[in-house]
């Protein structure tokens, strides 16, 4: 807890640091970073899954999954099989647009990379933005070892520009899409030969001057992203504006919350960020692979524990959700309408895209209630089809007891979102209150 600041206070400090987490994370890998940084700081200890561990009850640890997925937990004073798991689930990933692997394009006089869609990009939004580049490269050094490294450009390198109204009249009417044609972004004007290496030479000119002895750039995984910072806007900086608060707002706020209850707890605390839910979570690293588990499993030891252990765990799996908008508010159920400011809202669906119960519900409602902060609650509308969280997935693979909840949000998977500056804080004492005040008890 922050001593006696104000809660405007409080929530001003969270939210700088939530704008500083966000220019830090261009990628799902520099999230990662970030937040093993963060950890590292408050004396967590990082693990590797190829060593054997030796876990101290009352100590802080965390491991990542190819960089880009991380689990963190803090072991409780009780054993796990008695206490279970309090577990905070996030998603590290955003939709953006990535680089092929042989990117280099020579149009009309124009240096342009191709891209592949990744996840479900608002397309339109990516036009007349100041792009630049981050995410990992593997490397050979000049001893000839594969390294990795993370990259980050910084400065903006390239621009889709749309297509002037006048050469397509029906533009504010139908302004389709297309992936392959419209979306390379340009980043120069050349003659002469198809480049081939100007990606490569990038890379590598850039991972020298960050110190690294570059033989040769092998292979990479890159997006783009819009170099313009987040920003607190509004008569009264009731929002905050920026890319991937779909999900990083949710990784930034567990981290907090864990971070926060920094006392002996008699239960385990765990949060886990997984990479690839932007596509399904289908991966080694995503949230249906084996990496929450596997973690889980080496907290219990034998099986009986273990059974034991998540029958008495609960995880919040935390999302953003969509805020009613009021130039379109038809596309929310009457009932249904989150508003920014008003709490975290807990999502329900009949159909299971989301794995809330009424039980969780009912629990998640008193983690509120107990940090004395608002909530609301969302169920799509009946004829429209519902999106979905890494909460059905762990509650299908673990069993365990889960509840979908997130910080309300407009222009979801937009190039810049558009949050409400004390909705993350919000969820952030909810957290807060299930690791350290929960009995375990319905
Ligand atoms: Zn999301």
């Amino acid at each position: 807890m922050t001593g006696n600041k104000s809660v405007t206070q409080q929530q001003a400090v969270f939210n700088q640091g939530l704008i500083s987490f966000l220019q830090s994370s261009p990628s799902p890998a520099h999230a990662a970073a970030t937040m093993a940084h963060q950890l590292e700081a408050a004396g967590y200890q990082a693990l590797n899954e190829g060593d054997e561990w030796q876990l101290q009850p009352g100590q802080g640890y965390w491991l990542t999954r190819g960089d880009r997925s991380l689990i963190a937990f803090r072991l409780g004073e009780h054993a796990v099989a008695e206490s279970g798991v309090r577990m905070i689930g996030a998603h590290t990933d955003s939709p953006c647009l990535k680089v092929k692997p042989k990117a280099e394009l020579l149009r009309h006089g124009c240096l342009q990379l191709g891209v592949e869609v990744y996840g479900g990009v608002l397309l339109h939004t990516w036009f007349d933005r100041d792009l630049s580049l981050a995410g990992q490269v593997h490397f050979r050094d000049e001893a000839g070892q594969l390294k990795v490294a993370l990259l980050n450009i910084e400065t903006p390198i390239a621009i889709i520009p749309s297509l002037a109204i006048h050469l397509n009249r029906d533009a504010n009417k139908n302004s389709e899409v297309n992936a392959q044609l419209h979306l390379p972004p340009i980043l120069g004007l050349k003659t002469g030969d198809n480049p081939t290496l100007v990606l490569r030479n990038l890379i590598a000119g850039w991972l020298r001057r960050e110190g690294h002895a570059v033989k040769e750039v092998v292979d990479y995984d890159l997006c783009f992203y819009d170099t313009q910072p987040p920003a607190l806007i509004g008569l009264e900086q009731e929002f905050i504006s920026a890319a991937r608060l779909d999900n990083l707002l949710s990784c930034y706020t567990g981290l907090q919350a864990m971070l926060a209850v920094d006392t002996p707890q008699p239960a385990t605390s765990l949060l886990v960020c997984n990479d690839h839910e932007e596509v399904g979570s289908a991966s080694a690293i995503g949230a249906e692979g084996p990496f929450l588990e596997s973690v889980l499993r080496r907290l219990a030891g034998e099986e009986q524990k273990y059974q034991r252990m998540m029958a008495r765990s609960m995880l919040i799996s935390c999302d953003n959700a969509h805020a009613l908008h009021p130039n379109y508010a038809d596309k929310h159920d009457e009932n249904h309408g989150p508003k920014l400011n008003l709490g975290p809202v807990i999502k329900m669906n009949a159909n299971q895209r989301y794995a809330t119960s009424s039980e969780t519900s009912a629990l998640f409602i008193s983690f509120c209630e107990m940090a004395k902060v608002p909530y609301q609650r969302f169920v799509v509308r009946s004829d429209m089809g519902c999106g979905s969280t890494i909460g059905p997935i762990a509650a299908t693979k673990l069993g365990v007891r889960v509840v979908d909840v997130g910080a309300p949000q407009w222009s979801m998977h937009s190039i810049r979102e558009t949050a409400g500056s004390k909705d993350a804080w919000y969820l952030g004492q909810a957290l807060q209150a299930f690791i350290s005040n929960w009995d375990g008890q319905i």
